[in-house]
């Protein structure tokens, strides 16, 4: 379960890396009694329902359900695996993990990935201060890449063979599955061959400062580029999810840290042309979108997020995607659109860095910019073109959280668009009703399915996992088929297996073997931490208790009845009987029940 990582060592790290500490290092968080509060760094809010407990060493969102120990908190808050995160723990508290002993194949395959990359790195890097690379690096000089930038983003060239890396890596005893599953090489007609070939290599990190992947630009522009892009990118792995990762992120995160702003570029190249004159708080997105998980992913940084839209590809995929992004709360966003047909590498070259700062400063908020362009598609001369015009910007200020600002927008829309301000916040307001509307119509479904019997049942496990003494016969008692909600059913059996775990370690253990299971975890947390606050627990404990045995036999009741109607008492007189007696014995049961609950 734990790849090589030996258990006791995953006990220490938990032990070592207290949960509040870990926490706070990446959301601030308030003491409020005997816990600590906190905004949820896994969904927006306003107010904080994100509770960590010191004592538990859990966490737990009661406004989005995430909740844990301290390994799923790092996985998630990391996007990283639980190995991984047994590592990243142990790193923190300067703790030595005894790797178990075994063969390279025993290594869990990510690590396998994570290795070949590297090697694969630092192959391409070696190569381009060879001999061979001599093109490359007059070709990086050009561009104002000079040693510092191609030695700290380890840049690299990819030789202009078919076999290259392949033959190189193989021999350092990789094998052909491995690198193909890495994306380094591709299986053809007559065997694998390198997925990049003759281009200068980019090497894309984690926020951890691993490399996952490759980015490659074509060497020579004279190349046909129908038959090869001016630009490749690794495919997707098991450790490259393009949508959560920004390139240049591990090598500006202190710098984004201490301006609190970042800046977003299309390319990769663009963030070192940017670094090549001192600018070092860029990031750029890998041949994706920018989405709200890159933009969760800064916010951890800093918050103020400049995005930088070359002309060309700004305009109505800008708002669609500026949509998406003004429900992010926690960041300011703005947007600078460089002149039709520059990058960044550009325009500096063009104008030097004191011009494009100046476009910095000058950066409107992502709201303007979007209104802007909404408006500028229409012809505001013509009324009906006018309607068109003021329900999408509605749509667009609708996205604000703050009211303020909605009224401020409203206004200026108004002027702009000649319209009474009246007449814009009627439509405001109705649309908003009718996005509520259907808000609530979700929120009310999921009441009625928290049925009377699963929260019983989640009322049991509760118990149970809070006072796993008092709680033990009832263990005996119960069996599966008194849980109708899977996780609950799953969670009854891990501990009625598991009756022998007592106390802390107990769930924490709980913790551990349920980490793959997010709903599980979920569970646990939110039981763990909602304080039982009856007056005689004894008394509830069996109430409860009686009450789900009571479902049970009322399910079964259920299921016989119309088993029942079906049987023709004339025709088949003894199955119809035996039913009948059957169903008379489980309505004396449940009456028994009854009495003993009231
Ligand atoms: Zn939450």
């Amino acid at each position: 379960m734990n790849g090589f990582i030996k258990e006791e060592d995953i006990n220490e790290v938990r032990e070592r890396n207290d949960l509040v500490e870990v926490i706070s290092e990446y959301v601030p968080l308030k003491k409020s009694g005997r816990t600590f509060k906190a905004l949820c760094p896994f969904h927006k809010e306003k107010t904080p329902s994100f509770i960590v407990d010191p004592v538990k060493q859990l966490y737990h969102c009661f406004g989005c359900g995430i909740g844990g120990g301290v390994f799923t908190f790092v996985m998630k808050m990391d996007n990283i695996d639980f190995p991984d995160a047994v590592r990243a723990l142990a790193d923190r508290v300067g703790y030595t993990l005894q790797y178990e002993r075994g063969s390279k194949e025993s290594q869990s395959r990510r690590a396998r990935l994570y290795e070949a990359n590297k090697e694969t790195m630092n192959f391409f890097h070696n190569l381009l201060k060879s001999e061979e690379g001599r093109k490359a690096r007059e070709y990086l000089k050009n561009r104002g890449y000079d040693a510092e930038i191609i030695d700290a983003f380890k840049l690299g060239l990819a030789p202009s063979r078919w076999d290259g890396l392949l033959n190189s890596l193989c021999g350092r005893g990789f094998k052909l599955d491995e690198l193909e599953e890495a994306g380094l090489i591709i299986k053809g007609e007559k065997g694998f061959y390198d997925r990049f070939r003759s281009r200068i290599m980019f090497p894309i990190f984690d926020v951890r400062g691993r490399v996952i992947a490759f980015g490659g630009r074509i060497l020579d522009d004279s190349q046909n580029l129908s038959e090869s892009p001016k630009y490749m990118n690794s495919p997707e792995t098991p450790i490259y999810n393009k949508s959560s990762i920004l390139y240049g992120l591990y090598h500006s995160k202190s710098e984004i840290a201490k301006t609190g702003q970042s800046l977003v570029v299309e390319g990769y190249t663009d963030v070192l042309s940017l670094r090549a004159v001192g600018i070092r708080n860029v990031v750029a997105t890998c041949g994706t979108a920018f989405t709200s998980d890159h933009l969760r992913l800064l916010a951890r940084f800093g918050e103020r997020v400049i995005l930088v839209f070359d002309a060309d590809v700004a305009g109505t995929a800008a708002v669609e995607r500026g949509l998406e992004l003004l429900g992010e709360s926690k960041v300011d966003i703005y947007v600078v659109s460089l002149p039709m047909g520059t990058d960044p590498a550009d325009f500096i070259a063009e104008h030097g860095r004191s011009e494009f700062e100046k476009l910095l400063k000058d950066a409107v908020p992502l709201i303007d910019f979007c209104l802007k362009q909404v408006l500028s598609q229409y012809n505001l001369g013509e009324s009906l073109q006018r309607t068109k015009a003021s329900s999408e910007a509605l749509t667009i200020i609708a996205a604000l959280k703050n009211a303020v600002a909605q009224e401020e927008y409203l206004k200026k829309l108004a002027d702009e668009l000649n319209v009474s301000l009246d007449s814009l916040f009627f439509e405001l307001k109705r649309l908003k009703r009718s996005k509520t509307k259907r808000a609530s119509k979700e929120v009310s479904e999921d009441l009625v399915i928290t049925s009377a019997q699963e929260k019983a049942e989640q009322e049991l496990l509760r118990l149970i996992l809070q006072y796993p003494e008092e709680c033990k016969a009832a263990l005996a008692e119960l069996d599966e088929e008194h849980f109708t909600l899977p996780e609950c059913r799953e969670l009854f059996t891990i501990l009625k297996s598991r009756a022998h775990y007592r106390s802390d370690d107990g769930f924490q253990g709980l913790l551990l073997n349920t980490f793959k299971r997010e709903e599980l975890q979920k569970l646990i947390s939110k039981l763990m931490l909602q304080p039982v606050e009856v007056e005689e627990r004894e008394k509830y404990f069996k109430d409860i208790l009686l009450r789900l045995k009571e479902f049970e036999i009322q399910r079964q009741i259920n299921t016989l009845k119309p088993k029942l109607e079906r049987i023709n008492p004339i025709k088949n007189p003894i199955k119809h009987d035996a039913l009948f007696e059957e169903l008379l014995k489980l309505e004396a049961k449940r009456r028994n029940l009854r009495s003993s609950l009231s």
